[in-house]
């Protein structure tokens, strides 16, 4: 008696019905290797994400208990999990583990890197490519890290002029270039959507450092090297 009403303590009033969605979901079902694999790692237990968005399909007027929907909480909680888990990931951790003394001077740019993100206001995801430039001094950086700096800082809630700046930043103090250079073109799905602009508008921010504010010349070499 007294352990059967505990159990029904952990579940929300909301959702104390029998067969709700909550005690189903396994993965999030979808194709994708890397999103499902790093989904089912993540703690079954949402922290709360699951019950919210059993709430938010109530509170869009759904029937939560409609066999499309039973599994959606439990879903759309661990694909949010997976959608900002940069929150647990150190950008400049990830760079420091990868940095070599080089005598190389010329600009690095790495571009086109693929970018999904979500906007903190509407959270709806924005995405597009960033370009990503620095000059060595005396140090460089493994290429493949500068794309990951991306990532991380991508898969948190954000602004994409914070983003920028933040991309920036991280190369900046682990590295201590002669400058850095990052530029990011996107589009949010919160504009287009919701019909505020037009359908292929794109957005475009940029973070610079160094000789990339000092010297027009490299500024130029940087964005005729990003050009499509
Ligand atoms: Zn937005």
């Amino acid at each position: 008696m007294k352990s059967r009403s505990m159990k029904q303590e952990r579940i929300p009033s909301a959702i104390s019905e029998s067969n709700h969605p909550l005690q189903s979901a396994q993965g999030c079902g979808c194709d994708d290797d890397e999103c499902c694999s790093a989904a089912l790692e993540t703690d079954p237990l949402t922290g709360g994400l699951s019950e919210a968005v059993y709430a938010m399909l109530k509170g869009i007027g759904e029937d939560p208990h409609r066999e499309g929907l039973l599994k959606t909480p439990e879903r759309v909680a661990r694909s949010l999990r997976f959608l900002t888990r940069g929150y647990s990931q150190n950008p400049e951790e990830l760079l420091k583990n990868a940095v070599f003394t080089e005598t190389y001077d010329e600009m690095v740019v790495v571009r086109d890197i693929d970018l999904f993100s979500m906007c903190e206001h509407h959270l709806l995801p924005f995405f597009g490519k960033a370009h990503v430039a620095y000059i060595p001094d005396g140090k460089i950086v493994g290429l493949s890290k500068l794309a990951r700096v991306v990532e991380v800082f991508s898969r948190r809630l954000q602004v994409q002029e914070r983003l920028t700046q933040q991309i920036r930043d991280a190369i900046q103090n682990v590295l201590n270039p002669k400058g850095v250079g990052v530029v990011i073109e996107a589009r949010h799905l919160c504009m287009v959507m919701r019909g505020v602009e037009k359908l292929n508008s794109v957005t475009t921010t940029s973070a610079m450092s160094g000789q990339f504010i000092t010297s027009q010349s490299t500024r130029n070499e940087f964005l005729r090297l990003i050009k499509p």
